[in-house]
């Protein structure tokens, strides 16, 4: 029986009510808090539910997250508003004493720069504090990492590859959209490729390498190298890996329409004057794009995440293993009124937050989500929607 606070109220936000709703017995008492409480108050009415009422708050300010934590006085905060917030946020639960569970790594707003330095840096006052901080527990990052672990756990001896493949095989019948907050998803992909190998970062131009990789359920998709935060975490916590990668599916159609935002200026995250009042140009963009929360209606097709992993098994034979879930954009709207990408990062946030009132993951100090025990985390992600598969011994098509 616990409380948790909810921030944000976006698409991912709203599937992490959900689910957390599902599970009285652990999610005693919810609080929906965000910027816009009316979209707090519209999650809250479609839930119907009498453990849950809504709050505002702007989580880039530490007393107003105060006053908020002490208002409530929750045992843990699922952070789902944006990359920007999660070092004010962690700040407030160390002032108020309230754990940490986030999906995704702090982010300068002036700067699209990805790293967990900022993070880990909380690690000591966390461990003094006698509280936890589960970073990135979304589907990657998160799920990726715990799946990861499972490989190390069950299967290898030491793993020496890991590709982590993102396909979204979806079609929400739009020229142009973007699966979760505009800002944050363009600021990502228009950024520099990077993987890791042997002991070193490679630095690759945005979506210059790209092969063809068959998605299980989904058949053959063009999939560009993309540098993902997970990366950083799991070559650290697991070093017999020798080279590390993250793949993503484009379409043609979307990366003609990222190529002419980014040529006319759009995607630029620096202040620009007009009419004298200062904007950003791609926070701009992002008002005039379609809602991520509002693709799920007639999204079809479905996505397939997971990773793909060499080296040698318990008996020291070479070996490859994949493991994946396959989601549906229509059964994830069924359930939640959101679309498969919303969904497949709210989920595993409930499962971890699960993980850690129900005891299974809670260790004082800062964590990547690969640091904790996967099985049980594995066994309530596949009873909470998203069942996971593995395959071994089969081409990878990773050279
Ligand atoms: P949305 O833009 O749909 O929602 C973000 C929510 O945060 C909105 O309700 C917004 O409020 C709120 N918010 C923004 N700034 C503040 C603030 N200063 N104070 C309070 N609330 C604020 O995003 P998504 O739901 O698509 O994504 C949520 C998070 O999930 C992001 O951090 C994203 O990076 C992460 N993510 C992680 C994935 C993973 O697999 N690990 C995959 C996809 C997303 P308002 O409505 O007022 O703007």
């Amino acid at each position: 029986m616990a409380k948790v606070i909810i921030i944000g109220a976006g698409g991912v936000g709203t599937v992490v009510a959900y689910k957390c709703a599902q599970h009285p017995e652990v999610f005693s008492e919810i609080v929906i808090a965000s910027r816009t409480k009316s979209k707090c108050d519209k999650i809250a009415k479609s839930l119907n539910k009498p453990n849950i009422v809504t709050d505002a708050v702007d989580a880039d300010s530490v007393p107003q997250l105060v006053e908020l934590f002490n208002r409530h006085k929750p045992d843990l905060v699922i952070n789902v508003a944006l990359p920007y917030q999660d070092l004010t946020i962690m700040d407030a639960c160390l002032i108020c004493g309230v754990h940490y569970l986030d999906t995704a790594n702090y982010e300068p707003k002036d700067e699209a720069h990805f790293e967990y330095s900022w993070q880990w840096a909380y690690r000591e006052k966390f461990e003094k504090a006698g509280l936890t901080a589960i970073l990135g527990c979304g589907f990657d990052p998160g799920v990726t990492g715990v799946f990861t672990a499972y490989a190390a756990k069950h299967h290898f001896s030491a793993m020496e590859t890991l590709d982590i493949v993102d396909c979204n095989a979806g079609d929400h019948g739009k020229a142009f959209a973007t699966n979760f907050n505009p800002e944050i998803n363009i600021r990502e992909i228009t950024q520099n490729g990077r993987y890791y190998r042997e002991g070193e970062w490679i630095v690759t131009k945005p979506l210059e390498y790209h092969r063809t990789l068959t998605y299980p359920g989904v058949g053959p998709r063009e999939s560009y190298l993309l540098y993902h935060e997970e990366l950083e975490s799991l070559v650290k916590n697991f070093p017999t890996i020798k080279r590390a990668r993250f793949w993503m599916t484009f379409g043609q159609e979307y990366l003609t329409h990222l190529r002419v935002i980014q040529n006319i200026g759009m995607a630029r995250i620096d202040e620009v004057e007009y009419n004298g009042v200062k904007i950003v140009p791609l926070q701009f963009l992002k008002a005039v794009l379609p809602n991520p929360q509002e693709l799920g209606e007639n999204y079809h097709g479905q996505t397939s995440i997971g990773c793909r992993i060499s080296g040698l098994d318990k008996e020291g034979r070479e070996m490859t293993y994949y493991i994946y879930n396959n989601c549906s954009h229509e059964e994830a709207y069924k359930e939640t009124g959101m679309q498969a990408v919303s969904y497949t990062t709210g989920v595993p946030a409930m499962v971890g937050a699960m993980m850690f009132l129900t005891g299974k993951w809670r260790k004082a100090g800062v964590y990547n989500v690969e640091e904790f025990d996967p099985d049980p985390f594995l066994e309530q992600l596949a009873a909470n929607g998203l069942a996971w598969h593995e395959i071994l011994n089969e081409n990878l098509e990773m050279d």
